[in-house]
């Protein structure tokens, strides 16, 4: 591993002022740490953010849930208040990888990295979320750009995640058996007046499967969508799954969610 300078800034403004082409900003470590032992990333400045207490928390009202971006998966998991207002959500977060990747990884660092396959981008795309920064608030389908890239500039910091409160919801993951990562997870939420159907795993980038969505949101019933062909043009194919597989799964898997709505 190559040296860095490590900082431990009191604040939120302390933290962006850090921030260069060549810094990190360390939550829990989880993609960050393992890249710099691989090689795979070097880094001048690593600026923990662990210490930093506003960005931690969870907070529910009536509408929505906001979750500070340093709160860990598994604090999500546990939340009554979570698994009370959006339990699908909460079950998103109890399948996160493994008790060490759910008790050191966040909510914040999950976005930013933005992995195609990770399971939280699904949740904020179907749930209209909003994520706050420390300089403005951006929707979720203008947050997520494209492979391991999101609209944050130069010393942005997420703050905090407000998932819209749906009706109903649920996430159906089919995990990469070594890292749980989803090799498909589709997250389907019913609001008052729309159905969202999120899917992660499948293509470069979390995305809105209109075709499905439109369905449902006229018919929120399993038969509404049986049988219904996803495209796989633009799939991802790989060893693990083919991109046909992949698109008979995005199908599958949003069937399973509304049956478990
Ligand atoms: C073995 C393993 C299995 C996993 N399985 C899954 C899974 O099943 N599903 C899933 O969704 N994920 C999974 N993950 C990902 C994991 O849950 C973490 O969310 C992810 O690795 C990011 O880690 P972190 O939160 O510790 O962020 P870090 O590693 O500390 O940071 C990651 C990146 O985000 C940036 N960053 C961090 N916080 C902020 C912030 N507040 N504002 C702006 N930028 C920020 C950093 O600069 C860095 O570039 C897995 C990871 C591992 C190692």
């Amino acid at each position: 591993m190559k040296t860095f300078n490590y900082h431990t800034p009191k604040d939120v403004k302390e933290a962006s002022n850090l921030a260069s082409t060549s810094s990190a900003f360390l939550a829990g470590g989880m993609t960050t740490i393992p890249s710099l032992k691989l090689g795979l990333a070097t880094y001048k400045d690593i600026i923990d953010i662990k210490s930093i207490k506003k960005l931690s928390g969870i907070k529910v009202s009536g509408k929505s849930v906001t979750i500070g971006a340093t709160t860990k998966h598994a604090e999500v998991a546990a939340s009554k208040e979570v698994q009370k207002a959006i339990p699908a959500l909460a079950k998103l977060a109890g399948n996160i990888g493994d008790a060490q990747v759910r008790n050191r990884g966040t909510i914040g660092g999950s976005i930013s990295n933005n992995d195609p396959s990770a399971c939280y981008p699904s949740a904020c795309m179907a749930l209209n979320a909003v994520i706050h920064t420390n300089s403005r608030k951006i929707p979720a389908e203008k947050f997520f750009t494209g492979m391991f890239e999101t609209a944050l500039k130069k010393g942005e910091l997420v703050e905090a995640v407000e998932f819209q409160v749906p009706e109903k919801a649920d996430y159906q993951k089919h995990p990469n058996p070594a890292s749980r990562y989803a090799i498909i997870g589709v997250f389907v939420a019913k609001h008052k007046k729309e159905v969202n159907v999120a899917v992660t795993g499948a293509k470069s980038c979390v995305y809105i499967d209109k075709d499905l969505s439109k369905k449902l949101s006229s018919s929120f019933s399993s038969s509404a969508i049986e049988g219904m062909k996803v495209d796989d043009s633009e799939m991802n194919s790989d060893m693990h799954a083919s991109s046909e597989y992949r698109a008979n799964l995005v199908s599958l898997y949003a069937k399973k969610a509304v049956e478990a709505c």
